[in-house]
């Protein structure tokens, strides 16, 4: 059960960054991991009166907030169009919508959970984070940073054109995913990101010549990323379907260049 003492609507950033540095305090998206937990907090610091719900597109970039939640990723057109239908496809299987519309982004990727469709898809996209304090980081440099108690203001992905596909594997329709599979094609090279192995996604970057040997791609896949067992699924089962994904991500890619 979350027993929580104090609950603090904060006015501004450094408000809630000075808060949170107290170990007993802690930030709360939508509060449905946290509330899965047996945890006591001080002090939940609420971001919600900050404006930091909302997906923005620059020219250059869309920045979500990181209030905004799993269901306004899915529903968001400009995001969409971008990736081709893949940011809808990665939290679409995520419980359900009603639970989608209170789970945030924010929490999402600051939790870096080994089973997240959120970080496996933005790991594969030209994207970066934004801390209060530590600035903007690359997603494959913050997937590997240690929990802290920085803010994470919100996530920016580039808009370098990308083509991408993501899917994922699960035993039943909202479980969590067995394997999850992002790959995409952009700044001339081939990105393939697995999460839920069951460790969080990383990313592997390669030349878009390796796409020509598919068999050889795969075989490459299966034997540099590390595959473990649990409950959902052994690791053979996992390294066998995260190639049959892989490949067929790679397909699916192939006809969005033909679509445009
Ligand atoms: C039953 C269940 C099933 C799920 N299934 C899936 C699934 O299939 N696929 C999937 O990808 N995800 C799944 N999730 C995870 C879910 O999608 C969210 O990622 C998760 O609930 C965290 O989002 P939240 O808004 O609830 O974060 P919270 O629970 O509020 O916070 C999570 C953590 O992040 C911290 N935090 C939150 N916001 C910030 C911020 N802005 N800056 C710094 N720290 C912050 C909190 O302090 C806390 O430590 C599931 C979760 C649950 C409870």
């Amino acid at each position: 059960m979350l027993r929580i003492r104090e609950y603090r609507r904060v006015e501004s950033l450094e408000e809630a960054y000075e808060l949170n540095q107290k170990k007993t305090n802690r930030i709360i998206g939508g509060g449905l991991w946290m509330k899965i937990g047996d945890r006591n907090l001080m002090t939940a610091i609420d971001l919600s009166g900050l404006g930091l719900d909302q997906i923005s597109e620059t020219e250059d970039e869309f920045v979500i907030g990181c209030m905004a939640t799993l269901r306004d990723l899915e529903v968001h057109p400009g995001l969409n169009a971008y990736t081709d239908g893949a940011v809808k496809q990665s939290v679409c299987h995520i419980v359900g919508v009603q639970f989608r519309n209170c789970a945030t982004v924010g929490g999402s990727i600051y939790g870096r959970f080994g089973f997240s469709d959120v970080l496996t898809l933005f790991a594969a996209l030209d994207c970066y984070v934004e801390l209060y304090k530590g600035g903007n980081v690359p997603i494959q440099e913050f997937i590997h940073m240690n929990y802290d108690n920085d803010i994470l203001v919100a996530v920016h992905i580039v808009k370098t054109p990308v083509k991408i596909t993501y899917l994922s594997q699960r035993n039943t329709a909202t479980d969590f995913p067995v394997i999850a599979v992002a790959v995409s094609e952009y700044n001339e090279k081939l990105h393939v990101s697995i999460g839920a192995r069951p460790v969080r996604a990383e990313t592997l970057t390669l030349d878009l010549s390796e796409k020509a040997d598919m068999e050889h791609l795969v075989k490459k896949v299966q034997e540099q990323f590390s595959f473990g067992s649990n409950r959902r699924g052994s690791a053979d089962y996992r390294r066998h379907i995260a190639g049959v994904l892989v490949k067929r991500a790679c397909a699916a890619n192939e006809q969005q260049e033909d679509r445009k």
